[in-house]
């Protein structure tokens, strides 16, 4: 179990807010911020590339923490600045032809879906949305029955950034294999709430930040890509950290993920993520999982109670994003409400997840997302606070 007390003397922010935009960026540990300043520190006082080189064994630590964080090995992991970055690496690394098929889910992340638009525009690819559930999650029978050996690419969000639900990643991994697609998870909001392990779901690429459940800093994001998926995708750029320049008319690929990489990035903030995962490994995803999901189911009750709010997360299991309304009261009023009050929520907008939001009416939701430092006492607060607005 998470020691809760313990957990809040290592959170400087937990004193200044009841912070409920876990799903956006959650609060980092002092650890994590003693490693971005630490770090910043030392290349004002020796200079940036000496300051990298001092820390040379730590940074290669941190591809063996995300390979142990997601259970692959070091050498199928890209460090990038973000999750959407991360994203289009694999996705625009696909060799599109006309004729190929996308399916995906209807709680899908806008900005996968602008990529399916241009991509199908600029290839003459075909974009299907396989259907929900009746829990509102994607329907793995729909799946398996539009799926065919036309189907290039199976892509999917695990955890939909405006609700509660978790798709089921892993029955969705089966299908993808037996059509001979490439499986393509969006995990940003799943990695660091919950035990994520590709060789259970069985993606071939998978997508995350490191700001949201996993604590790190802000321009952080990876991307795993299994090994035997490499001879089927071309990385979209290339620098001289991706490949190297053999002769003057070729070049060689980086052997591993790190082709996807380039050769400059944030030195302090991908320390800072390495230091992030290992505490999240050290107090288990299981752990974290387990508090999360009760003080959202504790926050959803809570809700359940208040006469004119409405709950509106689906699924089959429900995580740590609690979405809501309060009828007659746009969602920005509540949220600067409670921002008056040090406390933090946020706003998920039709255009973010256009299908979904459609489909279920919605113009607008407000997102209360908990991790394992918040408490039932700040619930209550949330709970109180909302009843007078
Ligand atoms: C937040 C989010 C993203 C985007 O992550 P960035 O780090 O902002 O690029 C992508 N997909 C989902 C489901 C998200 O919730």
């Amino acid at each position: 179990m998470i020691d809760v007390a313990r957990a809040r003397e290592l959170t400087p922010g937990v004193g200044k807010v009841a912070h409920f935009n876990n799903a956006g960026a959650a609060l980092p540990s002092r650890g994590v911020l003693d490693t971005v300043i630490d770090h910043l520190r030392r290349e004002a006082d020796t200079g940036g590339y000496e300051a990298a080189n001092r820390e040379a064994a730590r940074l290669e630590a941190v591809y063996h923490s995300a390979a142990r964080l997601l259970n692959c090995a070091p050498d199928e992991i890209a460090l990038v600045d973000s999750a959407t970055r991360a994203w289009d690496l694999a996705f625009y690394a696909i060799p599109w032809k006309p004729g190929d098929r996308i399916l995906t889910s209807k709680a899908e992340y806008a900005s996968n879906f602008i990529a399916y638009l241009q991509i199908a525009d600029r290839h003459g690819v075909q974009v299907d949305v396989v259907p929900n559930d009746g829990l509102g999650q994607i329907s793995v029978e729909a799946l398996r029955e539009m799926a065919d050996e036309r189907v290039k690419l199976v892509s999917l969000t695990h955890i939909p950034t405006n609700g509660g639900l978790v798709n089921p990643a892993a029955e969705v991994g089966k299908v993808a294999a037996e059509v001979g697609a490439l499986y393509l998870l969006d995990a940003c909001q799943s990695v660091g709430q919950l035990p994520v392990d590709v060789s259970v779901i069985g993606c071939d690429l998978l997508s995350t930040t490191g700001r949201k459940y996993l604590r790190a800093p802000r321009g952080t994001g990876l991307l795993y890509v299994r090994r035997t998926a490499l001879h089927r995708l071309d990385p979209p750029f290339l620098d001289l950290h991706g490949a190297r320049w053999v002769s003057p008319d070729s070049y060689e690929q980086q052997p591993g993920a790190r082709r996807f990489e380039t050769w400059e990035y944030g030195v302090a903030a991908r320390l800072g993520l390495g230091t992030a995962i290992d505490e999240a490994l050290a107090w288990g995803l299981d752990d974290i999982r387990d508090r999360v999901y009760s003080l959202a189911e504790l926050l959803r009750e809570r809700l359940g109670e208040l006469p004119d709010c409405r709950v509106h997360d689906r699924g089959a299991e429900r995580c740590g994003l609690v979405t809501f309304t309060l009828d007659g009261v746009p969602a920005d009023e509540i949220k600067t409400h409670l921002s008056a009050r040090s406390m933090n929520v946020s706003v998920s907008r039709a255009p973010s997840t256009l299908l979904d939001m459609t489909d279920r009416g919605l113009g607008e939701l407000v997102r209360a997302s908990v991790h394992y430092y918040n408490t039932a006492e700040e619930i209550d607060r949330l709970v109180r606070e909302l009843a007078t607005v």
